[in-house]
């Protein structure tokens, strides 16, 4: 039979995540729909990373993060 002598040095990712637990535990995470993404037409989530126009137009933060680089870009070169 094999002896353990200190299981923190076998499994280290278990002391830090009983730490993270007590301080993130009372918040329970939800999430809502946005909407569709101005860009793909995709459904967003709350959780994602998401940006909402002016005109009150939600996108995902990378579509938007995509046609922003495309419009810089057109910008350098015109
Ligand atoms: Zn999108």
């Amino acid at each position: 039979m094999p002896r353990v002598k200190n299981w923190k040095e076998i499994s280290p990712h278990i002391a830090p995540q009983k730490k993270a637990k007590k301080t993130w535990g009372r918040k329970i995470h939800e999430t809502y729909d946005v909407g569709d993404c101005k860009y793909c037409n995709k459904d967003i989530d709350s959780d994602m990373s998401f940006v909402v126009f002016a005109t009150k137009e939600p996108a995902h933060f990378r579509c938007y993060q995509k046609d922003y680089e495309k419009e810089n870009r057109k910008n350098i070169y015109l």
